[in-house]
């Protein structure tokens, strides 16, 4: 979904790749304390107009903090925000051009859908005409039109949320806050409800800010994720960046799934470095120098879909670890090998099942050979 062409509201899709392009958020050296703890430790981030930026990692790690810092309900305690080019770190939240949908939707329940939408405008004095034409055309946005005149509970979950949206869009804010938007929806709805709001979210081209603990969710809708931990942001990319060259074993763990070996440098040099690993019973050969020193510790991430596993003999390239298939858990579309390999570590590798109802081609206990490609794995240095 994240990974669409240039969207129709004419926002520049990789505005971080600009030096001269204007960040619409920055936080500068931003931290909270809450007593003598610091919730968020430290941030400085540029969120750029028309991304749908998320805020992901596990409980505590301060993402919350962040996001009700943006919309006005903490002021840090050291740092500044600054909304185009404004710094409002102390104004009041009803003041900032932002709005924020709550993990709750926060719906009105004795008031209609259109009451809801309409609740803020009316409040800003919004003229009676022009409320009516801004919630039609919200209700629209959000396809939730034939649902106007229902309270929230003759509604569903998902059809909840829609409004939620309505109501925050509706107030046409510069900047919209989600918390844990589709936390409340079942798996199927989640993943429908991902791809409406990435596409409305392109449609009014607001700049999205979302927290979630969710990383599939985050992959699949964020133009960029700041992966947090322990109130620090560790890692700022797309979600292929994230994926695909995490910076640490923290990222590396946290988005997806991961095998980590622990080695030794043994040889670097430009084009290609070698590292010994007692857990894998193997050395790597990477195709990349890594600037370090021979005999420093490392450690090289590799993704289970990215091994390639066969029961031949024969030969099968620069990297190649032997084992014996303890565990196999059959998901469907894939299938997860656990192979205890001679080094003594559990690797994990993902298979498509690409045949239906064909004779599983390996089983619990067999001999495997796995091998992978010099450029396979990331080597990571902390
Ligand atoms: P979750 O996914 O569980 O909501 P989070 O990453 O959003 O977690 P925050 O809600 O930002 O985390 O909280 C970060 C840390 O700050 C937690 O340890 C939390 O207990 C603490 N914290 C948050 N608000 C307060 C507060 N008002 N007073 C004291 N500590 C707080």
């Amino acid at each position: 979904m994240a990974s669409q062409p240039p969207s129709m509201t004419g926002i520049q899709t990789r505005p971080w790749l600009d030096p001269d392009a204007t960040p619409h958020i920055r936080v500068q050296g931003v931290r909270k304390m809450f007593d003598d703890f610091a919730a968020v430790d430290g941030i400085d981030l540029s969120i750029y107009r028309g991304e749908l930026f998320s805020l992901l990692g596990a409980s505590g790690c301060g993402k919350t903090t962040l996001l009700r810092m943006l919309a006005g309900f903490e002021t840090p305690t050291v740092g500044k925000i600054l909304i185009d080019g404004a710094d409002v770190s102390l104004v009041p939240p009803y003041q900032r051009p932002v709005n924020m949908m709550f993990q709750s939707y926060a719906l009105f329940p004795h008031m209609t859908v259109e009451e809801n939408v309409a609740f803020g405008l009316r409040q800003d004095g919004v003229p009676k005409a022009e409320r009516d034409k801004r919630v039609s055309e919200a209700l629209e946005l959000v396809q939730m039109s034939a649902f106007r005149k229902r309270k929230p509970h003759q509604m569903s979950g998902g059809q909840r949320q829609r409004v939620a949206l309505a109501r925050t869009i509706v107030k046409r804010p510069k900047v919209l806050l989600l918390d844990e938007p589709l936390s409340a929806l079942d798996k199927k709805l989640r993943e429908q409800s991902q791809f409406e709001l990435v596409n409305i979210q392109e449609k009014v081209g607001i700049t999205f800010v979302m927290v979630t603990h969710d990383q599939e969710e985050a992959m699949s809708m964020s133009s960029r994720i700041a992966v947090m931990d322990k109130g620090r942001i560790i890692q700022v990319g797309t979600p292929n960046e994230i994926y695909e060259f995490p910076n640490s074993r923290y990222v590396a763990d946290f988005i997806g799934s991961v095998n980590l070996f622990e080695g030794r440098l043994v040889l670097d040099e430009r084009d290609h470095c070698v590292i010994d690993s007692d857990e894998a019973g193997c050395s790597f050969h990477v195709g990349h120098g890594v600037s370090g020193t021979e005999g420093m510790v490392l450690w090289v991430a590799l993704r289970p879909e990215k091994i390639r596993m066969t029961t031949q003999n024969g030969p099968l390239g620069t990297n190649e670890m032997d084992g014996i298939i303890t565990e196999i858990a059959y998901l469907g579309d894939i299938s997860i090998y656990h192979v205890r390999v001679t080094g003594g570590k559990t690797v994990k590798v993902t298979l498509p099942n690409l045949s239906r109802g064909a004779a599983r081609e390996f089983t619990w206990e067999d001999h495997v050979r796995l091998c992978w490609a010099p450029d396979a794995g990331v080597v990571l240095q902390q």
